[in-house]
């Protein structure tokens, strides 16, 4: 393919704006995937992706299209919008000159258009407006290109107003994609660059790296050697995402592809790295800046003697979500295990997720926290308001944007939901650091029956304390099945207890339901029961199930 004839784009937007539909229309449109009625989201190839509707994991596509009798290359590479997916964001546009910013035409401009137009902005891409969902009755696109006028100065006849759903004009897109999106600046004569953009682990092949070509040809058969671990490999297998692996004979520059190079080993294949040959040394890219936490949580096994397994599984996933940061760490109560650091809470219940769904792991989470730097003085100052307002500007007559100095503790939680219902839905969020500042902040415990709770530790703002403490205990109260004896359910600021609920006695007993005889039913009831106990953890001779844990930590 000659470079002229190549497009690498990416497609951004809020959530729920379209970009995986449109992605589907368009693989449909070159010929990648058959048109049928169950196309729905063909990129979102992870279970939980499925199961949640949303994207999480950036997707390639390399598509072929004939225009004007030439024949063009495409890579697409779809991208997630949750604000705590954008570092999957910003790593793809690495590969692309151009995006397709959606939005939506009925809600308009929201918060993660604007933080991913800025990513596209900065990265100097050009960026094509797709007004989606005109089929809406509620739609106003003229509104919408208005917006897109004043708030990214983009001329509104640059828009093209589609309906990916039905089909409708998303051909003008993919002429626009080659009309306004440069063909990648590479030179094919140049030894080999490659980044690695992002990579997978397979149990049979091992790393499988997806690589955009900046200078060179890569061949099957081919000495590499990357440019971070400085050791050597021979390429197996080189090939294209069409979606699915298509193995060719070479990649060249402007492509933007997979390779495998029995990489064994998760630590060999960075994600920023740069593959050049053996016998041409190249300077290696500026790779990615690392991403930055916002949520810290421990997570350990349910049973220590599963330590190996989860290590081994929380090593791959890290390989494939090279967002999330890992430390080991230790606990009385739960043995070894980890600190884990996400971009936010929906990024940890994901990463959660994937691990149970992925690697049948099982762990247990604790409380997420927010970093906090500890500084050893008697003063601390007092802030009046835990939120300052810095800016605001009117994207329309209907619609603002406002910009708050939050402390972060205040938003990850639940902030979004509550924004979500009080504006019945209609606003929208996003955020990013500011640094540090001083609070006043206590570490809260929660105890049963006078025993710690390593998992629900928790630091808060000294004026929350008791709201929080007594929302966690009633919640706890609601998911610990009773037991034998009584359990006290406390929250404590050092000495001081600040809350407190009562679980009162009682055990369901499994036999109960087995009217003598049947010794196999009886079995397996108790063998259900011993599986069962697997998942619960004993505090004292308390058994609290992993589900409350969950309960209790996830809408806290
Ligand atoms: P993403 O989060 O940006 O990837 O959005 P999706 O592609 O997953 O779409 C979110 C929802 O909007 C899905 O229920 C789609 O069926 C729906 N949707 C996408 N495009 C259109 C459209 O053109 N018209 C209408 N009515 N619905 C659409
Ligand atoms: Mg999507």
């Amino acid at each position: 393919f000659p470079v002229e004839n190549i497009r690498n784009f990416s497609i951004i937007a809020h959530v729920d704006h379209g970009k995986s539909t449109l992605a589907d229309r368009l693989l449909e449109l070159t010929g990648a995937i058959d048109k049928t009625k169950n196309n729905k989201q063909v990129l979102d190839k992870l279970q939980v992706e499925r199961e949640r509707g949303i994207t999480v994991k950036a997707q390639t596509a390399s598509l072929f299209y004939n225009c004007e009798g030439k024949q063009y290359l495409l890579n697409l590479i779809d991208t997630p919008g949750h604000v705590d997916f954008s570092y999957e964001v910003s790593r793809s546009l690495s590969a692309c000159q151009g995006v397709l910013l959606v939005v939506d035409a009925n809600e308009g401009i929201q918060a993660q258009t604007v933080a991913n137009f800025f990513l596209a902005f900065e990265a100097q891409l050009s960026v094509i407006p797709v007004i989606n969902k005109i089929d809406l009755k509620n739609a106003d696109p003229e509104r919408v290109e208005k917006q897109i006028e004043k708030v990214f100065d983009i001329p509104s006849d640059e828009c093209i107003k589609i309906s990916a759903k039905l089909g409708t004009n998303v051909e003008s897109v993919l002429q626009a994609v080659i009309e306004r999106i440069p063909p990648p600046k590479v030179h094919r004569k140049n030894p080999l660059r490659a980044l690695v953009f992002d990579s997978t682990f397979d149990q049979y092949r091992g790393v499988i790296a997806n690589v955009a070509l900046f200078d060179g040809v890569v061949s099957k058969g081919d000495k590499i050697v990357s440019a971070h671990t400085q050791k050597t490999y021979e390429v197996n297998e080189v090939g294209i995402l069409n979606p699915n692996e298509q193995s060719t004979q070479k990649l060249y520059a402007g492509q933007v592809g997979y390779l495998i190079a029995g990489m064994k080993d998760v630590t060999e294949a960075q994600i920023g790295d740069t593959l050049h040959l053996h016998k041409h040394p190249v300077e290696p890219l500026p790779g990615f800046k690392s991403a930055k936490p916002m949520v810290f949580a421990g997570m350990y096994p349910i049973d220590q003697s599963e330590y190996n397994n989860l290590k081994s599984a929380i090593e791959k996933l890290t390989l494939n979500d090279s967002s999330v940061t890992v430390h080991r760490d230790s606990s009385l109560a739960l043995g070894a295990g980890w600190r884990l650091g996400f971009l936010g809470l929906l990024h940890m219940e994901v990463f959660n997720q994937r691990l149970e769904q992925e690697y049948n792991a099982s762990v247990i989470l604790t409380t997420p926290t927010v970093p906090y730097k500890a500084v050893l003085s008697s003063a601390k100052l007092i802030k009046a308001r835990r939120a300052v307002q810095k800016n605001m500007m009117f994207i329309d007559e209907n619609r603002v944007m406002l910009k708050y100095l939050f402390p972060l503790n205040e938003i990850v939680i639940d902030f979004y939901d509550s924004l979500k219902s009080l504006s019945s839905g209609y606003a929208s969020f996003d955020y990013e650091d500011a640094g540090y500042q001083t609070a006043e902040l206590v570490k809260m415990d929660i105890l049963l029956n006078g025993n710690i709770v390593e998992e629900l530790v928790t630091v808060v703002h000294k004026d929350k304390a008791h709201l929080v403490g007594k929302t966690i205990c009633e919640r706890l109260k609601d998911s610990l099945p009773r037991q034998l004896f009584e359990i006290a359910i406390q929250a404590a600021i050092g000495s001081k207890i600040i809350a407190r609920e009562t679980v009162k006695a009682y055990r369901k007993n499994v036999l109960a339901k087995c009217y003598g005889g049947d010794i196999t039913r009886k079995m397996k009831l108790l063998k259900r029961q011993a599986e069962g106990k697997k998942r619960l953890r004993k505090i004292g001779n308390i058994e609290v199930p992993k589900e409350a844990f969950i309960k209790v930590l996830k809408t806290q």
